[in-house]
């Protein structure tokens, strides 16, 4: 299938490495131009490096974090300065952390709220704007399977992911008239460094070995086994592209079957 977007803009934040950064590398590998973004220099630089030579796309890393709004809103206008134009963003962040739910201070949740809320409404606001002049755009959220049902030791996500789903499914109403189409992704347990240090964490309190604490965590999957991040980027390419054209507003998971609900 020729997915039609070789040759657009992509904004992939926090692409690094892990989810965000297999998205990055699947955008290019269907020709898009892409922006990356991550607070760590030389995790970024490397990764822009790996795409660079591997792929015949244009691509500009850029440090910047995503819990400081000067920082999103430098963000989008180096993007604007370099292409011109924003063609699909994808709100990708860091996790919160993993605890007790009483254990977290106003703090925390304040961090927990800018960091996957804030920004996404922060990288909207600018990146909205820049669509409906183009007549053309494509936004997918990263959120989590937390949104649809509540992990162990997971509060701040369970929480605030939900909000993204609000955010999401309200702007999808308010723009889809305008050829701009947004909808989100639930990853269920996907392999990357943050579910090994989750992992770690639950081994840790509950006293068993990473490797027997991964083992169940994979037993309760219905597939059995966590997932890939490039299983997690082939659904975000593909609501990003010209093909996904009557899709908007959905959540989708993509969990291996983990989550019991009917919807
Ligand atoms: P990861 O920790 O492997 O990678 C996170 C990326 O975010 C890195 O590139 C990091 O540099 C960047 N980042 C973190 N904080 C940032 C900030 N303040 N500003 C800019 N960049 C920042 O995580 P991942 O597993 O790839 O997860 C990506 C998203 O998907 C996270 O929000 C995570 O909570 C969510 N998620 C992951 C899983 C999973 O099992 N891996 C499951 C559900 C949801």
């Amino acid at each position: 299938m020729n997915l039609g977007i070789a040759g657009k803009t992509a904004l992939v934040s926090a692409a690094s490495r892990g989810i965000g950064k297999a998205i990055a590398i699947g955008m290019a590998k269907e020709g898009a131009n892409l922006v990356i973004c991550a607070r760590n220099e030389a995790g970024l630089r490397q990764t822009a490096k790996e795409i660079e030579s591997a792929y015949s796309v244009k691509i500009l890393p850029i440090i910047a974090d995503l819990t400081k709004g000067s920082e999103i809103k430098s963000l989008i206008q180096e993007t604007i300065d370099h292409f011109g134009w924003i063609d699909i963003l994808v709100t990708n962040a860091g996790g919160p952390p993993s605890g007790p739910s009483l254990s977290f201070s106003d703090q925390d949740w304040e961090y927990a709220m800018i960091l996957n809320l804030l920004s996404t409404v922060r990288l909207c606001r600018e990146v909205i704007p820049i669509m409906k002049k183009q007549g053309w755009g494509r936004i997918v959220n990263m959120v989590s399977i937390a949104a649809k049902q509540p992990l162990e030791n997971m509060v701040l996500s369970n929480s605030i992911r939900a909000a993204v789903l609000g955010l999401a499914k309200t702007l999808s109403q308010e723009v889809a008239h305008e050829n701009i189409l947004i909808n989100s992704i639930c990853p269920g347990w996907i392999l990357t460094d943050r579910l090994v240090s989750i992992v770690k964490k639950r081994a840790e309190t509950h006293g068993k070995t990473y490797e027997k604490e991964l083992a169940e965590l994979t037993a309760d999957i219905p597939i059995k086994r966590c997932g890939t991040p490039e299983e997690v980027a082939n659904l975000a390419i593909f609501l990003a592209s010209e093909r996904a054209s009557y899709i908007t507003g959905t959540t989708i998971q993509v969990d291996g079957g983990l989550v019991h609900g009917l919807l």
